[in-house]
């Protein structure tokens, strides 16, 4: 029988030395082996343990992306553009106090207090950003906690390591709040027949999307932050539409507003090798919400993918409550955000091949999955 080589090895030549690390912390929290510093998993140990979580679960460890569509989806709500899609709505949290603490229209702030009220979930994977920029997942038990991890921190998170580590307390139906690359570990995870992998699981009851055209890296970010805005304290930032090329920067003296242009040299290299702009491999999938009335309406509010059941079902919970607004979504809404999800998936093959040197060679990726198959190899507009 011939040996495979290390699932650490195997993780450093296909990831973390080609630059494909998305900082999601999948490998991290299993294992005295892996740890998260700065925004970048780090070996601590050598390990020879053959079949690992650590390369299971990485978004960016070859992955059969069909075979976890057919697992964890209807088939009949697959779109080849945006992944399973039962509905599109437009929504913002009825509360004004919530609002006016998240991001957009604070959806994901009323979904994830409602999901832990009602017992949904007992415990929730938040991201939450720090003085200097860093991100760090907390497990947040107390929906009276939850404002605490409001907001978008544009710098990646390593919250898939709060979710593994949290896997070991007393919290047994846990809900995560995930990017793309996070959304896509746990669905590795959700697929990983092995009982380690199964038992972990068991426990994954939630996965409320996040739309993501990017991240940030902490390094490069932190240093831009510190020449524009100097000492004053960051409250919030924001991306509006890329008509406005710009970055919003609330801090304690005021809004900064820094030009897109010194904003991108700052994007993770990596994330244009994601394929995944909605969050597909999500319950529901939320972002920011586009619309004739312009972005200072817009901006209040979030578009949303329902995905599965579930996820349906919480957000006609969240109508019947009362903790959600609900507006008529614009015609048009869903093929502009087709167009924009299909010009991701083609710039992410067009990476890939960079990366790999050879036309057909996707790394991670397969060039036999039906939707890149399909959608990915023409040129990018
Ligand atoms: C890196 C990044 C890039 C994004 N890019 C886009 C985009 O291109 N287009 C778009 O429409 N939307 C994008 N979004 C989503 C958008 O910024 C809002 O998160 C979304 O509209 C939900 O708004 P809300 O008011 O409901 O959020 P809130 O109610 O404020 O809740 C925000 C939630 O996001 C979580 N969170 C914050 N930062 C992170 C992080 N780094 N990783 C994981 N979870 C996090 C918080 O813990 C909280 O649960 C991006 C989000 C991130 C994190």
């Amino acid at each position: 029988m011939t040996k495979t080589e290390p699932a650490q090895r195997r993780l450093r030549e296909q990831v973390l030395d080609t630059g494909l690390c998305t900082g999601c912390g999948a490998c991290v929290g299993n294992c005295p082996y892996f740890e998260h510093y700065r925004d970048a998993a780090v070996v601590l140990h050598a390990c020879d343990l053959e079949q690992g979580r650590c390369h299971a679960h990485c978004p960016r460890t070859p992955t059969d992306l069909e075979s976890l569509r057919g697992a964890l989806f209807d088939l009949r709500d697959l779109t080849p553009e945006l992944g399973a899609l039962r509905g599109l709505y437009l929504t913002r949290a009825s509360d004004p106090a919530v609002r006016a603490r998240a991001q957009h229209g604070g959806t994901v702030s009323a979904l994830t207090a409602l999901a832990l009220k009602e017992g949904w979930i007992d415990g929730l994977v938040q991201t939450r950003g720090q003085e200097d920029q860093q991100t760090a997942g907390t497990l947040v038990t107390d929906p009276a906690d939850l404002a605490g991890g409001t907001g978008t921190r544009f710098v990646a998170s390593p919250a898939v390591a709060a979710f593994n580590r949290a896997c070991r307390g007393d919290a047994q139906r846990i809900g995560v709040v995930a990017t793309p690359c996070q959304a896509l570990a746990y669905a590795k995870l959700r697929t990983n027949p092995a009982p380690e992998a199964q038992a972990q699981a068991g426990k994954l009851a939630l996965v409320i999307g996040l739309f993501c055209g990017w991240a940030l890296s902490w390094r490069e970010f932190s240093h831009l932050l510190g020449h524009r805005v100097g000492r004053a304290r960051v409250l919030s930032t924001d991306i509006p539409p890329s008509r406005y090329q710009r970055m919003e920067v609330r801090t304690d003296q005021g809004t900064v507003e820094i030009p897109l242009a010194e904003v991108l040299p700052c994007v993770r290299p990596n994330c244009a090798a994601c394929f995944d702009l909605t969050c597909e491999f999500a319950d529901l999938s939320v972002g920011s919400a586009r619309s004739e009335q312009g972005w200072e309406v817009d901006r209040g509010w979030n578009q949303v993918i329902t995905r599965t059941e579930q996820g349906e079902r919480l957000l006609d919970l969240a109508r019947e409550k009362g903790c959600l607004e609900f507006r008529e979504v614009p015609a048009g809404n869903l093929e502009k955000l087709k167009a924009a999800a299909v010009n991701k998936k083609r710039a992410c093959i067009r990476r890939l091949e960079e990366l790999s040197g050879a036309p057909g060679d996707w790394l991670y990726l397969s060039p036999d999955d039906p939707v890149l198959g399909e959608l990915g190899h023409w040129d990018v507009k």
